[in-house]
């Protein structure tokens, strides 16, 4: 029987304990493991000195798959997320967040069975940024009121939104190609392309050039705004989306929250030959080492990896074990309970034994 090296990166905030609960289910299938526990963050910083250490990347390199909690990135100043930086370090260029309804989870809508394809590595979250009233960003506005008929107030703070027609392609292809494979019917472009002429415009002709040489696949497009506003009338007229860095960031929380929230939203990071699995949320401090964050979200990420790994079996025991527990709804962390009783709720821990129970029966 295979063997998996897998690296495991635990996070901090409610990460551990989510983490430490993911691989006990993904044990609990059968399929055989071998951790490589590794750090990135806070919890990496105390101990190596380094917020991405080398030997994290180089295990994930040599495994080619890895599985992490969150990791907090604080707001302001020199601290810039090691979530983007793992991604742009290992090239893991597609985000894929699936949202499908849990029966037994609280949320508005039924039925909702969408993915959301981002890009991960470009747009918005470029890292490259020049500072309200530094030097360079003066030189930077300087040159650009001499290119541009647009003038840019001197005061300003400048972001750099960068898409390319490669990085387009790519996450293009990753959607048809997701779209293909799991027997899906149509992929919308999500842009907005009528306001920002050039770069959503190149994504846009780009993503229609590659739905070409898919035939099979429908595909339509929509602008940002008013698909968050038919996903909130119409989700059953959309099946897989994709879209650029920021829009996919707020798009697939959109998504999480009609699937019932945070806590049961997974995703995962891929690349060319190498992926890192890990769940929407954050670190949620407040609950940090308090044995009651819910674990579905970091589990269902889990049960992504099992698919990527060929694993389907197994994946679907976890994801039947999931929707069985949450259905009966006893054995479910606070948050999963219609009251939201602390009380009457079971922890993160017991809430994985029930998921273990259910997937040994
Ligand atoms: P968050 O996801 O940590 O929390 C948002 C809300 O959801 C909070 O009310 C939280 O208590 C709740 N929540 C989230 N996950 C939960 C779970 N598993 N069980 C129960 N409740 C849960 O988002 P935030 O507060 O905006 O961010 C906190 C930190 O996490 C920030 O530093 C942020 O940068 C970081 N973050 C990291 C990742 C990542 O590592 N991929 C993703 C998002 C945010």
């Amino acid at each position: 029987m295979a063997v998996y090296d897998v690296t495991m990166i635990p996070g901090d905030g409610i990460g551990p304990e989510v983490a430490e609960a993911t691989r006990r289910v993904l044990e609990a299938t059968g399929v055989q493991f071998r951790w490589e526990m590794r750090e990135i963050g806070l919890a990496a910083l105390d101990k190596h000195g380094d917020l991405l250490p080398q030997e994290t990347l180089d295990s994930i390199r040599k495994n080619k798959i890895g599985i992490k909690g969150p990791t907090t990135t604080p707001v302001g100043e020199g601290f810039r997320s090691v979530n983007v930086g793992l991604r742009q370090e290992l090239s893991l260029y597609a985000n894929l967040r699936p949202g499908k309804t849990i029966e037994g989870v609280q949320s508005v809508f039924s039925q909702v069975d969408l993915v959301v394809v981002r890009e991960n590595m470009q747009g918005m979250y470029s890292g490259i940024e020049f500072d309200a009233g530094k030097p360079e960003t003066a030189q930077v506005i300087a040159r650009i009121n001499e290119l541009n008929t647009k003038q840019v107030d001197p005061t300003a703070a400048i972001s750099i939104r960068v898409i390319t027609e490669e990085a387009v392609r790519k996450i293009a292809l990753f959607a048809y190609e997701y779209a293909r494979a799991n027997n899906r019917k149509k992929v919308t472009i999500v842009h907005k392309a009528n306001i920002i002429k050039f770069g959503d415009g190149l994504f846009l002709k780009v993503a229609q050039e590659v739905s070409k040489e898919f035939p099979d696949i429908e595909t339509n497009d929509r602008i940002v705004d008013n698909m968050c506003m038919q996903l909130m009338q119409k989700p059953d007229e959309y099946d897989v989306l994709v879209m650029e860095n920021l829009f996919g960031d707020i798009v697939s929380d959109l998504v999480a929250g009609m699937v019932g929230g945070l806590g049961v939203a997974p995703g995962g990071n891929i690349g060319d030959g190498v992926a890192v699995f890990e769940p929407i949320h954050g670190s949620a401090p407040s609950h940090a080492g308090k044995d009651e964050a819910n674990p579905t979200a970091m589990i269902l990420s889990g049960a992504m990896m099992l698919r990527h790994l060929g694993e389907l079996d197994a994946a679907i025991k976890v994801e039947r074990a999931v929707a069985e527990v949450i259905r009966e709804g006893k054995n479910v962390t606070y948050d999963l309970r219609a009251d939201r009783d602390p009380g009457k709720a079971v922890g993160t821990a017991g809430m994985t034994d029930a998921l273990i129970e259910r997937i040994r029966a």
